[in-house]
C-alpha cells in the first residue's frame, strides 16, 4: 500500500526518534495534498504544539495574510516545518534535531511531489542549500532539479520582531505570485 500524508501523520505519532518527542506533540504538515506549492517553516511553537497543527499562532496569522495578499488560501497550499516537535521555550532547533526530523520532511516531499518549495527562513533554506544565506536568496527562484524550484522567503515570525521586514515579506510574496503567473 502506498504511503499517504494521513498515514504519515499516524506514523509520526508513534515515533520517538528525537528527544523533543518526549516533551512535545507531533505536528506534521497540513493542507491540500494535491498542491504544487509547499511552504516549509522552522518548528512548531506553543500554539502549534497545543493544537497539533502548523502555523496557527501569531506567525501563522501573518502567513495567512501574506497568502491572502496574493490570492491564495492556506487550504489551497501545503504548509509544513523542518522540525516536527516544538523546541522548549521556542528556541531554535539544533542541527541534531533538524537531522533527526529530516526523514519526515523528506517523506512529505516524496508524497506531495511539489513543483515549488518555499522555505520560510534560514532553517528551511538550509535543508536545500547550505551555502547561501536567506538575505541573499529570498524573493528569487532557484532551480533545484528540472522539476522543482526553490523560492525562499523570510520567516513570517522575523517580521513580528523586526517590523522593517514586513514589507520585504509582502514584496517576496508578490514576486512569488509573478513567478507562479508566468508558469501558467
Ligand atoms: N513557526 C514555524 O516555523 N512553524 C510553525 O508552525 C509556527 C511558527
Amino acid at each position: 500500500m502506498s504511503m499517504t500524508l494521513p498515514k504519515l501523520a499516524e506514523e509520526l505519532k508513534k515515533w520517538k526518534g528525537c528527544d523533543l518527542a518526549k516533551t512535545a506533540n507531533p505536528v506534521l504538515g497540513e493542507g491540500n495534498p494535491k498542491s504544487e506549492i509547499m511552504f516549509i517553516g522552522e518548528a512548531p511553537g506553543e500554539q502549534e504544539d497545543k493544537l497539533g497543527r502548523p502555523f496557527v499562532g501569531a506567525a501563522g496569522k501573518f502567513l495567512d495574510e501574506l497568502l491572502n495578499s496574493i490570492g491564495l488560501k492556506r487550504e489551497e497550499v501545503y504548509i509544513s516545518n523542518v522540525v516536527k516537535f516544538r523546541p522548549p521555550g521556542n528556541r531554535e532547533p539544533t542541527p541534531e534535531e533538524k537531522e533527526q526530523c529530516m526523514p519526515w520532511l523528506k517523506m512529505e516531499i516524496a508524497i506531495l511531489r511539489p513543483k515549488i518549495i518555499v522555505p520560510l527562513g534560514r532553517h528551511a533554506l538550509g535543508h536545500f542549500f547550505q551555502t547561501v544565506s536567506i538575505s541573499d536568496a529570498h524573493g528569487k527562484a532557484h532551480t533545484l532539479t528540472d522539476d522543482v524550484t526553490i523560492f525562499p522567503i523570510y520567516h513570517p515570525a522575523a517580521a513580528l520582531h523586526n517590523g522593517g521586514l514586513r514589507q520585504a515579506l509582502y514584496d517576496d510574496f508578490k514576486a512569488l505570485k509573478d513567478f507562479l503567473d508566468k508558469r501558467k
